[in-house]
C-alpha cells in the first residue's frame, strides 16, 4: 500500500456498494470490483455452466495449530478419509512462530462434519480433544506427529469455521454510460480452498488487468472481452480441477489418479508443479480418458529412464 502511495496512488478506505459504482465511473477510467466472497458477488450474474454447485461440498475448520512436527522437508501434507473429507496441512508463520494450519475439508453428513458445526468457542477444550479423536480414526499420519502436550490453538480465536460454494460470476457489467464494472478475485471466481488456489488466482487476475491496462489505449467493452479471454482458460479450468476435486463420491477416475500418483514419483512431481498452472490439472482430471493418457505417459518415462533411454 506504500508503494502504491509512492507511486501516486490515493488509498481510500470505505464501504463501498454497487450504488456507488456509476459516482465511481465518472471519476474513473475502470472500476474493478474485488469484494471477496461474500459481499456483492450477486451484482455479476453466474455462469452456470461451470458452477455445478448449488450449495458448499465440503464444510471447513481451520485451525493455527502449536504441537505438530513439521515434515522434513518442510511441506504441505494432504490426507484423505474417502467419503469423509481431506486435511490439509499448511506450515505456515504466525505472530509466534511455525505453527500448522490444518484445513479440515469435511465432506457434509459425513463423520468429520462435526468439526465444523460443533463452535470451538463454545467450549476450546472439548473441540480440541474432539479434533484429536477425529484425527486419530480418520488422518492417522497427522495424529502421529502430534505432541498432546503442546497440542493448542496458537492465540485464542485462531480458528475458522465455515464453508465455500464455488461459484463462477460474469467478468464484467457495463454502467449506463459505458463504464466498465469488471469483477475479480474472488467476487469473479471462487473456489473451495482444498488445493489452495484462490489467492493465488486472485492475483493472476490482477495481474492480468493490470497488463491489459498498460497494453491497451482505452477501456471499453472490448477491454473487458480481452480481459475475460485472457483469464478464462486459466481460471475455468482451475475450476474445473478444484470442483473434480470436491465431488463427492469422488470420481473413480481422480482416485484412480491419486492412486497412481502414490507410485509413480514423476506424475507426482508434475501434478504439483502444476500448482502453478492449476489449469493443466483441470485438463488432467477431465475424463477418465485423459487420467489414463497422464498414467501411460509416466510408466513409459518410467520404463524409458530404467532402459537408461533418458537421461
Ligand atoms: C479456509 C480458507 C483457506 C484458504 N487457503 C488458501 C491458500 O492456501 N492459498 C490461496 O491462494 N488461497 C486460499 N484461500 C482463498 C483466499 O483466501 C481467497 O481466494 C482470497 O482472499 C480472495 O482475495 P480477494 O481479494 O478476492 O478477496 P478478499 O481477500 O476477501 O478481500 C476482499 C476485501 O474487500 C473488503 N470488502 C468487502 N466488502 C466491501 C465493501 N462493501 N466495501 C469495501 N470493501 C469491502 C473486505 O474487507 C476485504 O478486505 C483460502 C480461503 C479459505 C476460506
Amino acid at each position: 500500500m506504500a508503494e502504491y502511495e509512492n507511486r501516486c496512488g490515493t488509498i481510500e478506505i470505505r464501504n463501498i456498494e454497487p450504488s456507488d459504482f456509476a459516482a465511481l465511473g465518472r471519476e474513473h477510467d475502470l472500476v474493478v470490483v474485488a469484494p471477496g466472497k461474500r459481499s456483492f458477488g450477486e451484482y455479476f450474474g453466474e455462469r452456470p455452466d461451470v458452477s455445478p454447485y448449488a450449495k458448499p461440498q465440503r464444510h471447513l475448520a481451520v485451525g493455527f495449530w502449536d504441537g505438530v512436527e513439521q515434515t522434513d522437508p518442510r511441506a504441505v501434507t494432504m490426507s484423505i478419509s474417502p467419503g469423509h473429507g481431506e486435511l490439509l496441512d499448511l506450515p505456515i508463520t504466525t505472530f509466534d512462530g511455525w505453527a500448522s494450519a490444518l484445513l479440515c475439508e469435511n465432506v457434509p453428513g459425513g463423520d468429520l462434519e462435526i468439526l465444523m458445526t460443533q463452535k470451538e468457542s463454545d467450549d476450546p477444550d472439548a473441540y480440541r480433544q474432539l479434533l484429536l479423536d477425529k484425527l486419530k480414526v480418520h488422518h492417522p499420519t497427522v495424529y502421529k506427529r502430534i505432541d498432546q502436550s503442546r497440542f493448542r490453538l496458537m492465540r485464542p480465536g485462531d480458528i475458522l469455521q465455515g464453508a465455500v460454494r464455488p461459484v463462477i460470476r460474469d467478468d464484467y457489467r457495463l454502467l449506463d454510460d459505458g463504464t466498465v464494472v469488471l469483477a475479480l478475485g474472488d467476487a469473479h471466481s471462487t473456489v473451495d480452498p482444498v488445493t489452495g488456489q484462490g489467492a493465488n488466482s486472485a492475483s493472476f487476475e490482477a495481474q492480468v488487468v493490470a497488463d491489459a491496462i498498460i497494453e491497451d489505449e482505452i477501456v471499453d467493452e472490448r477491454f473487458a472481452k480481452n480481459v475475460a479471454l485472457r483469464r478464462r482458460e486459466r481460471v475455468d479450468g482451475l475450476s474445473a480441477w478444484v470442483n473434480t476435486m470436491i465431488a463427492t463420491p469422488t470420481p473413480p477416475h481422480l482416485q484412480k489418479l491419486l492412486g497412481a500418483m502414490s507410485q509413480m514419483r514423476t506424475l507426482c512431481d508434475e501434478f504439483t508443479e502444476n500448482f502453478s498452472h492449476p489449469h493443466r490439472n483441470g485438463d488432467m482430471v477431465a475424463t477418465p480418458e485423459r487420467v489414463d493418457a497422464a498414467i501411460a505417459r509416466h510408466a513409459s518415462l518410467g520404463a524409458a529412464t530404467a532402459s537408461g533411454k533418458v537421461a
